[in-house]
């Protein structure tokens, strides 16, 4: 078995639902079970709609009214006149008419909580899930919709809620397990679920991935696809190097790397399940269909020690601190770290050395109270408007030479601080904001060389 999951882009258009049809038929022998988004942008418009309707404002009716045309446009396109067609319609009434219930419920209480906004932002995939099904069917495709509030358990934090493995266990055992078995096609929504006494939570935006993994780890399946609209993770941005390439293979701790420097194809965290189970998760574009994608596992083959991307950060600051009586005293740091917990401002690299320690910040609107504490403890100076350059991949303090290849890669660039070793899996170093792209341009090519 494998699960297939498809972002919103690739289920934006019917158009796109037919690629997506010849992409499960080209895996239909692998057992897949299908996960879903919403349709592309209507997950933004159910919240923009529930907004509207907390502030009264009549565009409320608008946004219920592009749900229903934005859907019947695509099930138009879908699905021959017939029984499947009209049932198809009126689920979309249907859902309109509850969203509308909804909407209504906020404008008169002019209040919005987590909990009705996941009544509302669920629609998308409840709508999706029924039409894709339905197209597959017609496609020739054994599929059947599998409404996903009565497969996902989950506890009762709306807007981000946890999923309840040993229930969701339970009901993928029992529902889907066998319906894939007899060699069908389930697709269900992703991001959405229910509590145990079936009210409707979500997973939090972009929850679609995390639903993926979470019926991948449970089923189990060989392999879960992501397949979204980008060939992959890059070896650097390409929006700042048209020359990046794709990344063939990636350990999940460089992939979380990677996020934390906004490389937004995928947010580590919800393939944890798969990870934990050993589970391999392949970035694929639906696009770009024939490209090999980037493949994630828990420990990526490939040469250890060899660099997997160039990434970075800006709007960075970095702060020093310097008291030249912490000469052989201890406890320093620790008071250091202390203002830092106070303020609740998250610290990225550190580099000490005897009498000073600096520290970056990612969050500029953090610094001025952190600032002001530190003061108290020896000299501090700022500088903001700052960068982190990465050099990500693991194994690297094993391997030598490296350092000398970035050092010589960054020959140009005034580089501010270094920090290197810890987590094993990234090389860092801060630079001025206007020196970035200069540094990582070079970066690259030292380690993947200029070729498109
Ligand atoms: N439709 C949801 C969102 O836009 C979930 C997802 O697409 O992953 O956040
Ligand atoms: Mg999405």
């Amino acid at each position: 078995m494998i699960v297939m999951k498809f972002g919103g882009t690739s289920v934006g258009s019917a158009e796109r639902v037919r690629g997506l049809g010849e992409r499960v038929r080209e895996h239909l022998p692998r057992k897949p079970a299908v996960v879903v988004s919403a349709f592309s942008g209507i997950t933004d418009l159910l919240i923009r709609g529930a907004r509207f309707a907390l502030h009264r404002d009549p565009a409320a009716e608008a946004a219920v009214h592009e749900l229903v045309t934005r859907h019947n446009q695509a099930i138009d396109e879908l699905v021959p006149p017939g029984d499947v067609k009209s049932r198809l319609l009126a689920h979309v009434e249907a859902v309109a008419g509850e969203l509308r219930i909804l909407y209504t419920g906020v404008h008169y209480l002019e209040e919005l909580t987590p909990r009705s906004l996941d009544a509302i932002s669920a629609m998308g995939e409840r709508l999706s899930c029924q039409i894709v099904a339905a197209a597959l069917e017609r496609l020739g495709l054994p599929a059947r919709a599998f409404e996903a509030r009565n497969i996902l358990v989950t506890d009762d934090s709306f807007g981000r809620a946890l999923p309840l493995m040993d229930q969701t266990q339970a009901r993928v055992r029992e529902m889907i397990v066998p319906f894939v078995e007899a060699g069908g096609v389930p697709v269900m929504g992703g991001f959405i679920g229910a509590t145990r006494a079936g009210v409707t939570t979500t997973l939090g935006r972009g929850g679609s991935d995390w639903s993926a993994a979470i019926l991948g780890s449970l089923l189990p399946a060989e392999e879960i696809q992501i397949w979204t609209d980008v060939d992959g993770m890059m070896t650097l941005d390409p929006r700042v190097f048209p020359g990046a390439k794709v990344i063939a293979e990636v350990s999940f701790d460089e992939a979380a790397e990677l996020a934390y420097f906004g490389a937004k194809v995928l947010h580590p965290a919800t393939i944890k399940p798969a990870v934990e189970k050993g589970i391999p998760v392949r970035i694929l574009n639906s696009l770009n269909p024939g490209a090999p994608g980037t493949l994630i596992t828990r420990e990526a083959r490939g040469t250890e020690g060899e660099p997997r991307a160039i990434a970075f950060k800006k709007g960075i600051a970095v702060i020093l601190i310097s008291q030249p009586r912490m000469l052989m005293a201890h406890g320093f740091v620790a008071r250091v770290f202390e203002v830092f917990s106070l303020h609740r401002t998250p610290v990225d690299l550190i580099a000490t050395s005897e009498v000073s320690i600096s520290l970056t910040v990612d969050d500029p609107a953090l610094v001025p109270n952190v600032q002001k504490d530190l003061m108290a403890l020896g000299e501090v100076k700022v500088l903001a408007n700052m960068a982190i350059v990465s050099v990500v991949g693991r194994g690297f303090v094993q391997r030598s030479g490296l350092a000398a290849r970035i050092f010589h890669a960054l020959r140009d660039v005034n580089v501010v601080m270094i920090s290197f070793g810890a987590s094993d899996v990234n090389v860092s170093c801060v630079v001025a904001e206007a020196d970035a792209e200069r540094a990582v341009k070079s970066l690259h090519r030292e380690f993947f060389g200029e070729s498109r």
